[in-house]
């Protein structure tokens, strides 16, 4: 397959009413393949106006979009999903040349993504109340849900479709209307994804898209009309987003960072262990927000894992994602690569020592490609600052521990609690696990604990700032407003009929 591109429009447009239409921007980020550092497009830094126009329409749309029967509205999500099965190769392909993954991870990405527009087809049986007769004699209370008003969308690079789909296709089967702000870093993905919308036949204005940085966030976050933001990405940034989006009084879900830990115990299949952990730690480069980063390992587990990842790590076999047999692409710039390895550098200096080093490579015919090799440090102290530091790269750390309650205290520590994970052929290790694991989403002899779409995708602590999470019913939930309705008629009122 070759890596060339076929995006024809040097600056990318926005999409709004139904409408193609340059951006006011001035300023513009390249988007460049990271397996190549050939620059396929640029990302207008769209401007306030930009935000202002696409609110308005979203706000003009919105009445007659929430009149519009949910059965109906899902009509056009029933059309969607099968046009992204037929455009899954093309829409794949983009993913790979944007942000570098394999194609069978871009693939694998995208089968996620039509999951939630499968599920918010169940919008009809999803959002309905509930009620109650004669709360007191004569009187009925109903609890109905209502779609909020415009919303908005705003999410990171490493998955440049699968995470704005968390997102829109329940917020406009509730009967919202929706502004997404994809990350200007992987834009083409969610621009062809909106042509296909488009073909769906859906009303102008009911999803809008618009490119930029900050400015949109942050002309998103005050605004007056959007009464919704769902965000994806760093700490600091779901920070400043929840933070100045509340002071608007919106609805908040902000997904945050994470450093997430697996701990082995010596009863694992040291088989199995490995290769899942193997492939959630270096999967995608392990720019995975679900990515297994530190290993604790447990009695003569330490040796044990180690050995056998060590192994399985040096052979991954590291190239451009387009390339068949390659297993690992990428990472998405020069300045994470340098960062991670920096970052590889700083645990060394802490202590570790770095099994297999992937720092340094040069992949043959892509010597301008952001190319690291899977990284395994072992005996990561603890208490370094590594241990808790997310690196997003493909960075295994191994911290040794004496016993599952040490191994639990140091989770505890944790600024993180996106995911934990653990691997034993123990019920009982399993349950405590389960039980006392501070995260949000838990794997038991799983490596990358990402919840279906009929499930909420967790999040704790500094990874998720809210309370409702993104997909299944919390996202119904989210997505609307509850209006109780008590009502109470006069009986002399019915002897008339
Ligand atoms: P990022 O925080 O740099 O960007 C996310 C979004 O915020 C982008 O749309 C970007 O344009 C915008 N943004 C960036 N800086 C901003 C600023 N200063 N003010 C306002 N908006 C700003 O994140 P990223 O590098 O694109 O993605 C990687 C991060 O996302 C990692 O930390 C990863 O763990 C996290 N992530 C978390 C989850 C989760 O489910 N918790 C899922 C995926 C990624």
């Amino acid at each position: 397959m070759s890596s060339g591109t076929s995006v024809q429009e040097p600056k990318l447009r926005n999409y709004v009413n139904g409408v193609w239409r340059a951006s006011t921007a001035t300023e513009f980020v390249e988007v460049v393949n990271p397996a190549t550092a050939e620059v396929l497009t640029s990302t207008p830094l769209s401007t306030r106006a930009d935000v202002e126009a696409a609110v308005q329409t979203a706000a003009e749309a919105f009445p007659a979009w929430r009149r519009t029967p949910p059965g109906e509205r899902i009509q056009y999500l029933f059309k969607l999903k099968n046009l992204l099965e037929e455009h899954i190769d093309e829409l794949a392909r983009l993913i790979t040349l944007e942000n570098g993954k394999t194609f069978g991870e871009a693939k694998a990405e995208l089968r996620r993504g039509i999951e939630n527009v499968e599920v918010a087809c169940g919008i009809p049986m999803m959002m309905q109340g509930y009620n109650l007769e004669d709360v007191t004699p004569g009187v009925d209370e109903t609890m109905i849900r209502q779609p909020l008003g415009v919303v908005a969308a705003i999410t990171p690079f490493n998955f440049p479709a699968m995470i704005p789909f968390w997102f829109l296709p329940y917020a406009i089967a509730c009967g919202n209307t929706l502004v997404v702000k994809p990350s200007e870093r992987v834009p083409l993905t969610m621009r062809r994804a909106i042509e296909l919308i488009e073909q769906t036949g859906i009303p102008k204005g009911v999803v809008n898209l618009v490119n930029g940085g900050r400015e949109v966030v942050d002309a998103l976050c005050d605004h007056p009309k959007v009464r919704a933001i769902s965000f994806v990405g760093s700490t600091p940034v779901a920070k400043h987003v929840y933070a100045r989006a509340a002071a608007s009084g919106k609805r908040m879900q902000c997904q945050g960072g994470a450093k997430n830990h697996v701990i082995v115990l010596p009863d694992a299949d040291m088989e199995l262990a490995t290769q899942i952990i193997s492939d959630s730690a270096f999967g995608c480069a392990g720019q995975r927000c679900l990515a297994v980063s530190v290993a604790v390992t447990i009695g003569e587990a330490q040796k044990t894992f180690r050995d056998a990842i060590a192994q399985a790590a040096s052979a991954i076999r590291v190239g451009s994602g387009l390339d068949s047999g390659v297993q690992m692409g990428p990472v998405i710039t020069r300045e994470s690569k340098q960062r991670i390895e920096s970052l590889i550098g700083a645990g060394v200096g802490e202590g570790a020592k770095p099994v297999v080093d992937g720092r340094n490579t040069k992949i043959p015919n892509h010597e301008h490609g952001n190319f690291l090799k899977p990284t395994v440090l072992d005996g990561l102290p603890s208490s370094s600052q590594l241990a808790h530091t997310e690196i997003f790269g493909p960075v295994l750390s191994l911290v040794h521990a004496n016993s599952m309650d040490e191994a639990m205290e140091f989770l505890s520590r944790s600024p993180y609690g996106n995911q934990a994970s653990l691997f034993t052929t123990s019920g009982s290790a399993a349950r405590r696990f389960r039980y006392e694991a501070p995260a949000g989403n838990i794997g038991i002899n799983i490596g990358v604990a990402a919840p279906m779409a009929y499930f909420p995708f967790s999040g704790w602590k500094e990874s998720f700032f809210g309370i409702l999470h993104g997909q299944g019913r919390d996202a119904v939930e989210f997505y609307t407003e509850s209006k109780v309705v008590i009502e109470r008629w006069s009986r002399q009122e019915t002897r008339k009929f």
